[in-house]
C-alpha cells in the first residue's frame, strides 16, 4: 500500500519547504518531494534560493563588497591596507559552506516538525476511488509512489534560454555557472540588466572584471521607480563603471577556445565584442511541466504559470500552486508567504498575501529596494498621488 499523506509538497523550495513545514506544524502528516542534486548525486533542500539564487548570490556580494572596501574605499577613511588580495577559492568555498549549512538547516528543520523528505522526481496523477491524488516518485532511492488528500505544487523556475546562446556553464554560464567562476575573468558579458544580471555583474567589477552587460530593453531598470532607476543608472556606469548597453539586439554568438564572441546592434551600429565570459540572466521560465499534471487537465497559462486564484488554488480541486511557478513577483519571501498561506487555508483558518505589498529588492551598492506601486504605476492606472522624496544625502 502507498504511504498516504494529509500534504504533500512538491518542490523544496522556499515557497515549498516553508509550506510543508506550516503544513505540518498544523498537525497534517505531510511530504515533500524534491530532484534537487548536487554534482555529487547528493539530493539538496532549499531549491534554486538556497543552492543557486538568493543565498550564494548575497554570500558573493558581500565578500566582494569588502574587497572593494579594502581596496578602493578605506583609504578615504585614513586605512592604509597594503597587499590586499582576493582569493577567489577561499571566497568560493565560503560561499558553498554557507549554502550547506543552510541547506542541511532544512533537514533539521524538516526532521523536528515531522515532514517526511521524499527524494526524486515527482509526478502528480490521479489518485484511486479512495484517496484524491497520487505522487509517483522517481530518481531516489527507487521508485515510489505516495498518496495525498492535498498536493501544493512548488517546482520553481529555471533560467529562460535565448536562442542560439547555448549554456555550458563553462564559457556561457546561466546563475548557477556565474556563482561559481574558479578565477576572475577579465571581461565579463552578462545578457540582461535584471536583478540577477546587475547583482551578479557587481560581484564580478568589484573582484576587477571588466562587465559589459547587453540589455534588450531600451529603458533601464523598468520595474523600479523612474527616479530611483535613473539614479541608479549614473551610480553603476559612471562611479562604478558597469558598461551597460540598452537597446541591443543580441546577433551571432560564438564560442573560441577560451573566448566567447558576442556580435550584436544597438543604437550606434553593429558590434563584435570579445568575452572570457558570458552570463545570460534574460529571466526565469516557471516549472510548470515537468510534474505530469497537464494529464490532469491543470490549468496552464500561456505565459507558463499554473493558473491560480487569490489562494493559490489551482483548477483542480486540493491542489494548489505556490512561488515561482504562479503569478506575481519571483522573489523567495512571496512564494514562502504563499506557502504559508496555503498550508492555513488548508487547515480552513483565514491566510492570505497582498501581491501589491510585497518587497522588491536589488542587493548592489547601494540597494534598491521599494513596495507598493512605483510612480509611473500610479500616473498610468490614474491614480492621484502625492510625490515626496527625501535624499540620502540630506540624512546626517
Ligand atoms: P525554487 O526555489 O525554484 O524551488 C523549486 C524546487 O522544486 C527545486 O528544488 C526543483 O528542483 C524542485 N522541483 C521542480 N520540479 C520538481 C518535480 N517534478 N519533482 C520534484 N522536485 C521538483 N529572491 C529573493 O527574494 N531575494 C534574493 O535575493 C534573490 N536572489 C536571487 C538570485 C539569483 C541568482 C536567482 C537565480 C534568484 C534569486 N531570487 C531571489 C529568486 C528566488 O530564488 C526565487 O524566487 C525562489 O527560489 C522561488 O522559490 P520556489 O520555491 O518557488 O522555487
Amino acid at each position: 500500500m502507498a504511504l498516504s499523506f494529509d500534504v504533500v509538497v512538491i518542490g523544496a523550495g522556499p515557497a515549498g519547504y516553508v509550506g510543508a513545514i506550516r503544513a505540518a506544524q498544523l498537525g497534517f502528516a505531510t511530504a515533500c518531494v524534491d530532484d534537487w542534486k548536487n554534482e555529487k548525486g547528493e539530493y539538496l533542500l532549499g531549491g534554486t534560493c538556497l543552492n543557486v539564487g538568493c543565498i550564494p548570490s548575497k554570500a558573493l556580494l558581500e565578500s566582494s563588497e569588502n574587497y572593494e572596501r579594502v581596496a578602493h574605499k578605506f583609504a578615504a577613511h585614513g586605512i592604509a591596507v597594503t597587499g590586499a588580495k582576493m582569493d577567489v577559492r577561499k571566497m568560493q568555498a565560503r560561499k558553498d559552506k554557507i549554502v550547506s549549512q543552510l541547506t542541511g538547516g532544512i533537514a533539521t528543520l524538516f526532521r523536528k516538525n515531522k515532514v517526511t523528505w521524499l527524494k526524486g522526481r515527482g509526478r502528480l496523477i490521479a489518485g484511486a476511488a479512495s484517496e484524491r491524488y497520487r505522487i509517483d516518485i522517481s530518481g531516489g532511492a527507487g521508485a515510489e509512489t505516495v498518496a495525498a488528500t492535498n498536493v501544493v505544487i512548488a517546482t520553481g523556475s529555471t533560467p529562460r534560454e535565448l536562442p542560439g546562446v547555448p549554456v555550458d556553464n563553462d564559457l556561457i554560464c546561466d546563475n548557477a555557472g556565474a556563482l561559481a567562476f574558479g578565477e576572475v575573468p577579465k571581461r565579463l558579458g552578462v545578457i540582461g540588466a535584471g536583478v540577477i544580471g546587475l547583482e551578479l555583474g557587481s560581484v564580478w567589477r568589484r573582484l576587477g572584471a571588466k562587465v559589459t552587460i547587453l540589455e534588450a530593453l531600451p529603458t533601464f531598470l523598468a520595474a523600479c521607480d523612474d527616479a530611483v532607476s535613473r539614479e541608479a543608472w549614473k551610480v553603476f556606469t559612471k562611479e562604478q563603471g558597469l558598461d551597460i548597453r540598452l537597446g541591443v539586439k543580441i546577433g551571432k554568438v560564438s564560442t573560441g577556445k577560451r573566448i566567447v564572441k558576442v556580435e550584436f546592434a544597438d543604437g550606434e551600429g553593429q558590434k563584435a565584442v570579445e568575452f572570457d565570459k558570458l552570463v545570460v540572466s534574460v529571466g526565469r521560465v516557471p516549472n510548470s511541466v515537468n510534474f505530469g499534471a497537464a494529464a490532469l487537465g491543470l490549468k496552464i497559462d500561456d505565459r507558463g504559470f499554473i493558473e491560480v486564484d487569490a489562494h493559490c488554488r489551482t483548477n483542480l480541486p486540493k491542489v494548489y500552486a505556490v512561488g515561482d511557478v504562479v503569478r506575481g513577483p519571483m522573489l523567495a519571501h512571496k512564494g514562502m508567504d504563499e506557502g504559508v498561506m496555503v498550508a492555513e487555508h488548508i487547515a480552513s483558518q483565514a491566510g492570505h498575501v497582498d501581491l501589491d505589498v510585497i518587497p522588491w529588492v536589488i542587493y548592489t551598492a547601494p540597494e534598491i529596494a521599494w513596495v507598493g506601486k512605483t510612480e509611473q504605476q500610479l500616473r498610468a492606472d490614474g491614480t492621484a498621488y502625492r510625490m515626496g522624496q527625501v535624499p540620502f544625502l540630506a540624512n546626517g
